[in-house]
């Protein structure tokens, strides 16, 4: 039986969908098997993509890949206000969380962590990448623990990966503890520390000792002299290419001189590290010190897809003292790729979805062969869905709807120049409305 989206319910099985547009435009009916997307036919292997044609029926309905945020610190989700409203640069927000992050339970700190994971799954995000603070105070390794819970929680819903970052101040026994606590990867931010490369060492080696891989916060910084990038490189080109190596931020990147440009990114593209960019955030917490001329401290992403480098995105921060407005959705992490990151559109919808291989899940790009993992947004194009934050999705792991969100029809009062209140078939409230 064909189902169209509009009419699909949280907790349903989909075997066929009909009416659904696929993001080079053209309209197809989906076909889902065993979990899997195939061409529909009875008698066997997948030959091809979906079966596209001409439904008239074609509607808004948009099939997008599943976004995947691969920067975020669930563990500081929504603590904003409880941090008593903080604002300034990376260096204040830094501070306000030693001290307030001591304040934090355990218990509080997994309920933010499930808040996000909710809100990331109706928002189609099913691919997170969490970096988890050692927490100040008694017991610094509460935060990572109820991560690790929250992790389990949403198995199956949202596909989690917790990377404990450890600072200079935590001695190799403390990291040791963390890590056999079951992360994913190690995590650190070299450009706090007084020596930067010898943080990336010390974080290399844990990786390696606990056969891991290494999300680094990297050059986080407008600082020209920080490349901490060229060091992750250096330090990681003999690695397995399956290893992960990620440098998240790469900020300085955006005032390098070309030459330096290109070397940091041949350096990267040839040792394999991921550059993982979080423009919310850095637009943000950059440029305080600049009242004029102020800098985007995004780095240069075409320059990065140029040189062969893989590039992901993240939502890093939601509504903590390193950004009051974060949401994490990233459709909204998206559009910024296209306004202050210049990037087109589908491009940018390409770095939201890319986090997905590098965290080792199977590609999900709407192919016959992959995992039936998509998201359907009422919209007609990609760029029309950024450009309204498509309000209505309908989020799809395994052929299975897994959330569904819809807007309510608002009634809006028609204008006195557009609608005069004595035209026929005004409803009663809106006549009132312009009345009034
Ligand atoms: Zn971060």
């Amino acid at each position: 039986m064909s189902i169209h989206p509009e009419d699909l319910e949280a907790g349903q099985q989909v075997a066929r969908l009909d009416g659904v547009t696929l993001p080079d435009g053209t309209t197809a009916t989906v076909h889902i098997t065993d979990g899997a997307l195939t061409d529909g036919r009875q008698d066997g292997a997948p030959t091809g993509r979906v079966s596209a044609g001409t439904d008239a029926d074609g509607t808004e309905w948009l099939l997008l890949p599943p976004a995947a945020d691969l920067h975020a610190h669930i563990d500081k989700a929504y603590t904003w206000s409880l941090a008593g409203e903080p604002e300034g640069s990376l260096e204040d927000a830094v501070a306000c969380w030693r001290e307030f992050g001591a304040t934090l339970s355990e218990e509080q700190i997994a309920a933010h962590a499930r808040r996000q994971l909710d809100a990331a799954l109706r928002a189609g995000v099913t691919t997170i990448r969490t970096h988890v603070n050692y927490h100040e105070g008694a017991d610094p390794l509460r935060g990572i623990r109820a991560v690790l819970a929250a992790r389990e929680d949403y198995r199956g819903l949202v596909d989690v990966q917790v990377v404990a970052m450890h600072g200079q101040i935590h001695d190799d026994g403390l990291v040791r503890d963390a890590l056999a606590l079951g992360v994913d990867l190690v995590g650190a931010a070299p450009h706090l520390s007084d020596d930067p490369r010898g943080e990336i060492d010390r974080a290399a080696a844990f990786a390696e000792a606990a056969g891991i891989g290494i999300d680094l916060h990297t050059d986080e910084t407008l600082n020209p002299d920080s490349l901490d990038l060229i060091d992750l490189a250096e330090r990681t080109r003999h690695w397995p290419r399956a290893m992960t190596r990620s440098a998240g931020h790469c900020v300085s990147l955006a005032v390098q001189p070309p030459d330096r440009l290109a070397a940091a990114l041949d350096a990267a593209a040839e040792a394999g590290v991921s550059i993982i960019v979080n423009p919310l955030t850095n637009l943000y917490l950059q440029g305080w010190q600049h009242p004029v001329s102020m800098p985007r401290a995004i780095p240069p992403l075409r320059a990065i897809l140029d040189a062969g480098v893989a590039l992901a995105a993240g939502g890093d921060n939601v509504q903590d003292p390193f950004n009051p407005l974060g949401n994490g959705d990233m459709v909204d992490v998206a559009a910024s790729l296209v306004i202050a990151g210049h990037l087109t559109p589908r491009t940018a919808w390409d770095v939201v979805t890319a986090g997905r291989s590098l965290a080792g899940l199977p590609r999900a790009t709407g192919a016959v062969g992959d995992p039936a993992d998509f998201v359907l947004v009422r919209s007609a194009s990609v760029a029309a869905a950024l450009a309204e934050r498509a309000p209505d999705r309908v989020v799809v792991r395994a052929g299975r709807v897994v959330a569904t969100r819809r807007t309510h029809t608002t009634t809006v009062p028609v204008p006195a120049h557009a609608a005069p209140p004595e035209r026929p078939g005004i409803p009663e409230r809106q006549r009132k409305a312009v009345q009034a």
